[in-house]
């Protein structure tokens, strides 16, 4: 395992490799890592040669300055368990490798993806931070695959939405959210959770499993599925940024489920902590706590 911290020593390392024929698989993360990320990393070491990992807060994508000085942050410890997990290569570039002072560029998409629910709450620069830091080290490492998890189900319909519009030449692969045994979607931020705050965090998951429950009993009107979440969310104290059913591709409020591709998304401000999470709702698909 390697720990590189330059685009140029990046290259450097992969150059040969690629050139041999070996396949890349990337897992671009703002590390303090947790079992949800390091399955991202085991299934890309399952389908590629080498795998590189970053490891990089990037700041253009908080909207607020006090969540990205307490996002926590483990180098040596994250490390330590990308490589554990199957990482060949942890690229952890500095903020003037990624950004130095002469960067000027946005990479911005348009549209409802990107101006609803996490667009709304966490404003404009949210998503153009995401879309612009994920080209530039898309274009950095150059992999094959590129693995994003759906617990981020928002941000994964932005980066396929990015490549399909830039053409960019990687497969995008994305991997189901992993959770707590109680189902509490894992999150770098959970560590912020003090006991008493972790006890309502929960109500998130609860919620969308409850609403997924009255999917599975055969509700296929959002106000009855969203119901059935909000009868958890207001037992769990839980006031919610956003509840809603929406379109996976488009990411529009859905009034009934009658196909395949709605997901129910929910997002909420537990204490200083902004937590959010997601389920599916297709028939056939059995996630979250059995
Ligand atoms: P982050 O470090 O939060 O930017 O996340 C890096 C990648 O890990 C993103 O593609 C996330 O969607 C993914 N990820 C975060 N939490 C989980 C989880 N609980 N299960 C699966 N993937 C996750």
């Amino acid at each position: 395992m390697t720990v590189v911290r330059t685009v140029a020593d990046l290259r450097a390392l992969l150059e040969s490799r690629r050139a041999t024929g070996h396949s890349i698989g990337f897992v671009p993360t703002m590390g303090a890592l947790h079992a949800g990320h390091l399955e991202l990393v085991h299934r890309a070491s399952v389908d590629n040669d080498i795998v590189v990992v970053s490891v990089f807060v990037n700041p253009t994508q908080f909207n607020d300055p006090a969540d990205l000085q307490a996002y926590p942050r483990s180098e040596q410890r994250d490390v330590e368990l990308a490589t554990g997990a199957g990482a060949d290569v942890v690229f952890i570039p500095g903020a003037d490798e990624v950004y130095p002072p002469s960067f000027t560029a946005t990479v911005a998409l348009a549209g409802p993806i990107v101006d609803n629910f996490e667009g709304a709450h966490r404003g404009a620069a949210h998503f153009a931070g995401v879309t612009t830091v994920v080209t530039k080290l898309l274009n950095m490492v150059g992999p094959h695959r590129a693995y994003f998890g759906q617990k981020d189900a928002q941000q994964l319909r932005v980066v396929r939405a990015m490549v399909s519009d830039l053409n960019l030449d990687v497969k995008i692969v994305d991997v189901p959210t992993v959770r707590e045994p109680d189902g509490l979607a894992l999150s770098s931020r959970n560590v912020r959770l003090s006991p008493a705050e972790r006890a309502y965090a929960l109500g998130l998951s609860r919620a969308i499993f409850a609403g997924k429950a009255a999917f599975g009993s055969g509700a296929r009107e959002a106000t009855v599925i969203l119901a059935a979440a909000r009868t958890v969310l207001d037992e769990f104290a839980v006031h919610p940024e956003y509840l809603a059913v929406v379109d996976s591709d488009t990411f529009f409020p859905l009034a009934r489920v009658d196909q395949d591709g709605a997901v129910l998304v929910v997002a909420a401000q537990i204490g200083r902590t902004r937590l959010i999470d997601n389920v599916m709702l297709e028939a056939s698909q059995q996630d979250g706590p059995q």
